[in-house]
């Protein structure tokens, strides 16, 4: 990925450049000129339109604010795009959700709580394990997490252990290794990892998976496992990532009637 500092620089010229001549319907009916910023020296306008509204121009502290937001946007959108989401999981959100257990509810209210505070969550690298037997509505919940945290431009990116182990794989026989997986797994503001633990893991699988949770310490990763803690146990190595795992980590147990089936019966 591009150095971000090397890659804003031409946004805060273009942020500034468009805040002299910005496009509009609306003519400027009178300039007042507010001295210079403490911050930047720039110096500041305030532009009064004649629908009444009101411009503030010239100082480059407003300009990178813009020129960051755009950065953030950009990269939110990198990491969207290099997700791997199936079907409408993509736009599946917490409305459509139905939460017919206590611990359905439950989980519903640790998600939400999760988007609503994501900034604070970021700091603190809260994670957030869910388990439970398949059916329960754990990918649900994990997509629209992806989404409403993706919507406020964090780099958020989601995908199953299984598909991250084949995007490893794959990257061993490429030579072009622009937005290496690992990297941007390592990266993410908040990795989401479904379906941990969903296939019998080869020795590969095992040391890959460590190498992630281990570079995800610190920072924020939700889980979602059919595996109970007692099948983490089944190994060494398991049960050393899932030991890793548990770290700042809130355990969601999910149990329910089958979700999927719902309304086919
Ligand atoms: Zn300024």
């Amino acid at each position: 990925m591009k150095n971000p500092k090397e890659s804003i620089a031409p946004l805060i010229q273009n942020a500034v450049e468009n805040s002299e001549v910005q496009p509009t319907l609306k003519k400027p009916v009178h300039t007042e000129h507010l001295g210079q910023c403490v911050a930047c020296r720039g110096n500041m306008r305030l532009i009064q339109f004649d629908d009444g509204s009101e411009k503030q121009v010239g100082c480059r502290c407003e300009a990178k604010k813009m020129a960051n937001e755009k950065q953030r946007e950009i990269n939110a959108r990198v990491f969207s795009q290099g997700s791997i989401i199936y079907g409408d999981y993509k736009t599946k959100s917490f409305e459509d959700y139905s939460a017919e257990t206590d611990s359905q509810q439950h989980a519903l209210k640790v998600s939400k709580h999760y988007v609503n505070h994501f900034e604070s969550h970021l700091k603190n690298g809260q994670n957030i394990l869910f388990q439970g037997t398949y059916g329960t509505g754990k990918t649900h919940l994990a997509a629209a997490i992806r989404k409403g945290i993706a919507d406020q431009n964090y780099k958020v990116l989601f995908m199953s252990l299984p598909d991250y182990i084949d995007r490893v794989k794959q990257e061993f026989n490429e030579s072009n290794k622009r937005h290496p997986i690992y990297k941007m797994a390592s990266d993410a503001d908040l990795l989401i990892l479904d379906d941990v633990g969903a296939n019998r893991m080869t020795e590969f699988e095992v040391s890959e998976l460590f190498r992630l949770v281990d570079a995800r310490r610190g920072k924020c990763t939700v889980y979602t496992t059919n595996y109970t803690s007692k099948d983490f146990t089944k190994s060494m190595e398991l049960h050393r990532i899932f030991s890793r795992m548990m770290e700042n980590t809130k355990v969601v147990m999910m149990t329910g009637s089958d979700y999927r089936m719902k309304g086919l019966m």
